[in-house]
């Protein structure tokens, strides 16, 4: 990664600049690897662009957000502006909060992967200098006590000399007790700094893996699941299939009640997809309206069933806006259903999922069309 440091400052309102944006800008961004300069300067030009067009107030945080946009560097960000444009939803202060706040969070976990990374190294390094210091007075008290029966063992000794040698063997013993506790209380903070590391580092990863607004699997998540399922599939030989759901006309729901109501509405969705799967099934919200449901073990026969119980659970949900008492109706979803193929990759088994789907779609939504592995003599079709 590299970081590249553009300038702005507004130019004087009454001098345009024909065909230009009314301002050069500055502002740190990092760039995402792959992105030289002849392209930054380019994504910086139409970055500048669109905020002029849009009026937004050139500070350098809209720059970064709109820079990364442009950039395409954050696909989640991208999403979520293009989801504003799509709904003629306002940049006004909230929604550029809300858009930073989301970058805030990537950034977030990016620090606290590098100050736990920090922590570990420290905490290493103590170890080892306590171990060694232990290793050190070992071999030290090794010596004392050989010294001395050694010495014992050449039976020709006086009581003082062998009170002398008893009080030696006494302080060595007397250091080493003392020094074996340091290192127990020592290896005692450590466990104890290690273990909260390790929530630490289990908390960011749940979260790197959980979708913001639904709380159920991201789309990163996802790839990590389905790359395993096929793994197992492919060893076990055991069916796997993958059921793709996208909710029917939701432009035009969220035209009509708002994208806040929208997001309910994902909600919803993702929490009836969640209570209809179970054990190793993975439902994910795969971008956007449009979710993934991975399903180990599972026939396509059977995955057609659960779908469809699915489609009908979501249809029957008469929707009343909570805060307003407006009768908002219904909405449906169509799915689209697969069976991995053996051999097949995690694309292609994807695009046949999401193939069934534009073929709901097509069909006239609000239904579930399932393809089995083509060739595959033992699936239900
Ligand atoms: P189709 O039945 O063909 O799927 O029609 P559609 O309107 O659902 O599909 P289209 O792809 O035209 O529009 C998808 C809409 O989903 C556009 C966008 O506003 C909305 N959307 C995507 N992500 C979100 C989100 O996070 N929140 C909200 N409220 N809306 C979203
Ligand atoms: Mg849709
Ligand atoms: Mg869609």
């Amino acid at each position: 990664m590299r970081v590249f440091t553009l300038c702005y400052e507004p130019l004087p309102q009454n001098k345009p600049v024909r065909g230009e944006s009314p301002w050069v800008g500055f502002g740190v961004v990092v760039l995402g690897d792959g992105i030289d300069s002849e392209q930054s300067t380019l994504i910086a030009n139409e970055a500048m662009r669109w905020m002029a067009e849009r009026r937004l107030a050139p500070t350098p945080d809209n720059y970064g957000l709109i820079y990364a946009y442009k950039a395409g560097t954050d696909p989640e960000l991208t999403r979520a502006i293009d989801i504003l444009v799509a709904s003629h939803t306002a940049f006004d202060s909230k929604a550029l909060a809300a858009l930073r706040a989301h970058r805030n969070r990537s950034e977030t976990d990016e620090q606290v992967m590098a100050e736990v990374g920090e922590r570990v190294e420290a905490e290493l390094k103590n170890l080892l200098k306590a171990l060694d210091t232990a290793g050190r007075d070992n071999s030290a008290y090794g010596q004392v006590l050989s010294q001395a029966s050694g010495t014992l063992g050449s039976g020709n000794m006086g009581g003082a000399e062998i009170s002398k040698v008893v009080d030696k063997m006494l302080d060595a013993t007397k250091h080493m007790e003392a020094r074996s506790k340091m290192l127990e209380d020592r290896l005692q903070t450590s466990s104890r700094e290690i273990s909260d590391l390790r929530e630490r580092l289990e908390t960011v990863r749940q979260e790197s893996l959980t979708d913001q607004l639904t709380g159920i699997a991201n789309r990163k998540a996802f790839d990590n699941e389905v790359e395993q399922s096929v793994l197992q599939a492919q060893s076990s030989g055991r069916p796997l299939c993958l059921m793709m759901c996208d909710i029917d006309h939701f432009k035009k729901f969220n035209d009509n009640w708002g994208h806040q109501t929208g997001d309910q509405v994902l909600r919803l969705v993702a929490n009836c997809l969640a209570e209809n799967v179970k054990g190793r099934d993975t439902a994910a919200r795969y971008g956007g309206e449009e979710f993934a449901v991975i399903l180990p073990d599972t026939a396509l026969d059977s995955g057609v069933i659960l779908a469809d119980r699915i489609r009908s659970n979501i249809e029957s949900k008469k929707l009343i806006k909570k805060s307003t008492g407006d009768i908002l109706g219904t909405i449906t979803v169509s799915i689209g259903m697969a069976r991995w193929m053996p051999g097949e990759s995690i694309s292609e088994f994807v695009r046949r999922a999401d193939a069934c789907l534009y073929a709901a779609k097509r069909g006239g939504r609000n239904r579930v069309i399932s393809e089995a592995a083509p060739m595959d003599p033992t699936a239900a079709a």
